[in-house]
This record gives structure tokens, C-alpha cells and sequence, in this order.
């Protein structure tokens, strides 16, 4: 048979070829990792998370557990990795990041079909491919993707949030509750900050030293990335009421609720390192340093890792590929974040989709059309609906579902509602298709 070029070897390329290989495909993966780096990525390894070690959360009637259903129900061989290597998290899918790098690297090391190749593509593959080369796509493969797509090439600039020590954290202040729990499950350290030390933060923020890209423009950044020096420039208590809110927490020093607190989320099991949620960033280093030493219990902080800022590339699908998102007229496709889609699971959710469609297209077989009720099938639909206008970076999100016809003012019941037509059409669907899941439409959730 036909053999299939993958290129990237990170969460949607990965997923892509174990797919392919599971339907007998043979895959060359293409990986420029460790001779080729790019700005986030720190290893060679297999689908690497360059930044937050979450996969978001679990729960039924969130549109992120309802994507997490959908990919189980496909069998993602990823999102099984992820949950051999999580750690905890409450609610949430959070993985130790060497851990699931290399299980997913021995599953695909393991595939007589899968041949791995160490090397930077620079032109678009002839045949079959699928280009699952990321949002930091090196320059020379973006330059040709854009040739071949015509259109003006786009791309954002987003924010990664530093990490500490776990050992360099001050136990005596920082506390360890997730919200509204009385017992901890120790997922989450607590920073509190009363008034006065707030305001000081927020003004030594403020005034901090930037990096400044060249090319940076306010309007490149990705809302939901922002980094936390400019949410806190839009207003003195913007943070306060946004990634420091104190709600449902209470510091056993004082038995109140802080002013303010700054949320820190183990990175692994051994909880040896620590994120700063929602504080990506563009500070110098030397300034984030200074700054977040301010932070009540991070006096002493030792950075493992700097918050950073890069340039982000993807194509604009809904006009630039076709609902199968391959290059029209091509059987090259594209899959994960290049594409415009935004977050971990998305990606290996794009790498899925790659496969089937591309599976299809090679057996003959109709692509695949998912139900525009649920997770991935809404955010599809976003993405290659030429229709939608100032085309940005989303993860699946209730909003991209098709709306119901009669809402439920509740806002949780309007959630459950959506999300249990979103189980049922998706069920059928794969139901109706054996062609392309074999027996998965009809075993049990
Ligand atoms: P990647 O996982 O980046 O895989 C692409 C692979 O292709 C890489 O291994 C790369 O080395 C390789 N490659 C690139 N060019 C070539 C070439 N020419 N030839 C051969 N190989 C090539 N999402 C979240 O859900 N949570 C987060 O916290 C988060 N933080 C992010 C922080 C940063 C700085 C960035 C850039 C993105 C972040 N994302 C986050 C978004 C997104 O989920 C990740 O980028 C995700 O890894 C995308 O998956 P992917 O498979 O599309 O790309």
C-alpha cells in the first residue's frame, strides 16, 4: 500500500501516524527535533508539552471532558498515554510531561510501520502527507505551505508561564487547598497576598522591563494568552478578579480569605516543580525574577524555567484548505495547532481526524463528517466554514456549538442539555460509520 509522510512528531503528528499504522498505513515521521530546535521545545522527545502540563479538565458537561468522551470513543492512543503518565489535578487531566513523552515514544517506536526520520522538511511532501509541524512550524516549511496556500501567511505571538522549585517555595506562606475544599489534595499551592502587597506587585508589574518583539503589536495576542503584565495593565484590580482571585480559598495563617492569591500547580507527581498559573509573560528574564520574588512564599523562588513569548504560525483554514483541511487539490493535509486550532487535546484531536481522512481518502471511503453538535465536530466546523470572518486561534468551546432550539435559561441545565445532545449525535455517528472505527460505534461508553 501507499505509505503516508507525516511531519512533526509532536502531539497531532504523533497521534496521526499511530492512527494510520493502527489501520495497517505505513507512516514516515518526520521529526527536525534535536537537529533543528524551535524557541518552546526543550527536548527531542515525542509530542512534547512546551508549556502548562494541563489537558484540562475531565467533567461531562464541559466542552473539554466532552472532547476528551469524543477521542476516547475514536480510541486516541495519546489521550491514553496521558492518562498513564496524569498526575493529579481535581477535575483536570494533568500529566507528567517526561512521562507521557515517553510512553507515547515507545508506542510509536514499537510500530514495525512507523519510520522515524531525524530531519527538518523544508518543501511540502509528494503523496500523501500530513503537516503537523506546530504553531512554531520552521520558517523554511511555513514559507512553503504559504506558497502553495497563496494567501497572506498569519500567525500571533502567545506567552509560557515560568516555573519554580517546589524546594524553593515557602511553606510557612504558601498553603495548599484547592478552592472551596477544606481538605487538600495538595494539587495546588496557594500564594496570599493582602493589600498592600497586591498593590505593590501590581505596580512593579506594570513598570517592569519588556521584551519587546520588533513586530509585536497588541492586536497579534491571543486573548485567552495574555500575558499577565498586560492584564494587569488594564486595570489595578484586573488580576484580582482574574487569575489571583482569592475565591473559595481561606489562609490557615489568618482563617480568612486573602486579599489576593496566586495559584501555583504542581508539574509533576513527584511535585518537584511548579507553574504560575496564568502568568505567561513577556518580562526580561533578570525582571521576572525580581518581580515574582515579590509574590508572598516565592521570596526565595528558584526559576526552572522563564516565562517566554514566541511567534505562533497557522494558515487561515476556514479559506485556505478545504473540510478535510487539505491543501485543495492536494492529498496533503494539515492537522493540529498550524492549523488554527488551539490547545493540547485539540491537536491530538486534529492528528486523529488527519488520519481518518486520510485513510479514507486512500481506501476510497466518504471523509469524515462529524456531528456539528458536539466538541470536535463544532470546532471543525468553525475552522473550515469559509463563512467565519477574523479567523483565531479557538479551543472547542460551547460557543462553536450548533445553538438548541429551545435553551434552558439555567445556565447548567442549558450546559448538560447541550452536552447530552452532543453524547447522542456523536454516538450515532460513529455508529453509522464502521467503515472508519470498526467496532467503537457500538461498544459501550
Ligand atoms: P507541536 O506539538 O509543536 O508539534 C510539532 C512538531 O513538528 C514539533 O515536534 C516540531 O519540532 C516539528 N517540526 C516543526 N517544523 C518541522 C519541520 N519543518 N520538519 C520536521 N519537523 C518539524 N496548549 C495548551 O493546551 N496548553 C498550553 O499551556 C499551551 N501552551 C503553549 C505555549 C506555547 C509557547 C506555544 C507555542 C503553544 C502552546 N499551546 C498550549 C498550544 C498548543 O496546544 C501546542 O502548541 C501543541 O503542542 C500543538 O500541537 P501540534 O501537534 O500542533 O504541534
Amino acid at each position: 500500500g501507499q505509505r503516508v509522510t507525516v511531519v512533526g512528531a509532536g502531539l497531532a503528528g504523533c497521534e496521526c501516524a499511530l492512527q494510520l499504522a493502527r489501520r495497517g498505513v505505513g507512516v514516515r515521521l518526520y521529526e527536525q527535533r534535536p537537529t533543528h530546535a524551535s524557541p518552546a521545545h526543550h527536548t527531542a522527545g515525542f509530542a512534547e508539552l512546551v508549556c502548562s502540563n494541563s489537558l484540562k479538565s475531565t467533567k461531562p458537561d464541559v466542552a473539554a471532558g466532552l472532547l476528551k468522551r469524543e477521542l476516547d470513543r475514536m480510541g486516541s492512543e495519546l489521550l491514553g498515554c496521558a492518562r498513564q503518565a496524569s498526575v493529579p489535578a481535581g477535575g483536570a487531566l494533568a500529566v507528567d510531561r517526561a512521562a507521557f513523552s515517553r510512553l507515547v515514544g515507545e508506542r510509536v517506536e514499537a510500530s514495525p510501520l512507523i519510520e522515524v526520520v531525524r530531519k527538518e522538511v523544508t518543501r511540502l511532501p509528494e503523496g500523501p502527507s500530513v503537516i503537523a509541524a506546530g504553531p512554531l512550524c520552521s520558517e523554511a516549511l511555513f514559507d512553503a505551505v504559504s506558497a502553495v496556500l497563496g494567501g497572506s501567511r498569519m500567525s500571533f505571538f502567545d506567552a509560557a508561564a515560568p516555573i519554580v522549585d517546589a524546594d524553593s517555595i515557602d511553606r510557612e506562606v504558601a498553603f495548599s487547598q484547592s478552592r472551596y475544599e477544606e481538605q487538600s489534595t495538595g494539587d495546588y499551592l496557594n500564594c496570599p497576598l493582602n493589600r498592600d502587597e497586591y498593590d505593590a506587585f501590581v505596580d512593579a508589574l506594570v513598570s517592569a522591563e519588556r521584551v519587546l518583539a520588533r513586530d509585536f503589536e497588541q492586536s497579534d495576542l491571543f486573548c485567552a494568552c495574555q500575558p499577565v503584565e498586560e492584564v494587569a495593565r488594564t486595570g489595578h484590580d484586573s488580576l484580582r478578579f482574574g487569575a489571583l482571585k482569592p475565591v473559595g480559598l481561606t489562609d490557615p495563617r489568618t482563617g480568612r480569605r486573602p486579599w489576593a492569591a496566586v495559584q501555583l500547580r504542581a508539574e509533576n507527581e513527584a511535585r518537584t516543580a511548579y507553574n504560575l498559573v496564568g502568568f505567561q509573560t513577556n518580562l526580561t528574564w533578570p525582571e521576572q525574577r525580581r518581580v515574582f520574588r515579590m509574590i508572598a512564599g516565592l521570596g526565595q523562588a528558584d526559576f526552572l524555567r522563564y516565562g517566554v513569548m514566541h511567534r505562533n504560525s497557522f494558515v487561515d483554514a476556514p479559506r485556505a484548505l478545504d473540510r478535510t483541511f487539505a491543501v485543495p487539490g492536494t492529498s496533503t493535509r494539515l492537522a493540529g495547532q498550524i492549523t488554527g486550532t488551539e490547545g493540547y487535546v485539540e491537536a491530538i484531536a486534529s492528528g486523529l481526524l488527519a488520519a481518518l481522512n486520510t485513510y479514507a481518502a486512500l481506501s476510497g471511503q466518504a471523509p469524515v463528517d462529524l456531528p456539528r453538535t458536539g466538541a470536535l465536530g463544532s470546532l471543525v466546523a468553525y475552522a473550515t466554514d469559509p463563512q467565519t470572518v477574523d479567523y483565531q486561534p479557538m479551543h472547542v468551546n460551547f460557543g462553536l456549538f450548533a445553538p438548541l432550539a429551545d435553551p434552558p435559561r439555567n445556565k447548567a441545565e442549558k450546559r448538560h442539555a447541550l452536552a447530552e445532545r452532543a453524547r447522542a449525535d456523536f454516538d450515532a455517528y460513529l455508529a453509522a460509520r464502521p467503515d472508519l472505527f470498526g467496532d467503537a460505534g457500538s461498544r459501550e461508553a
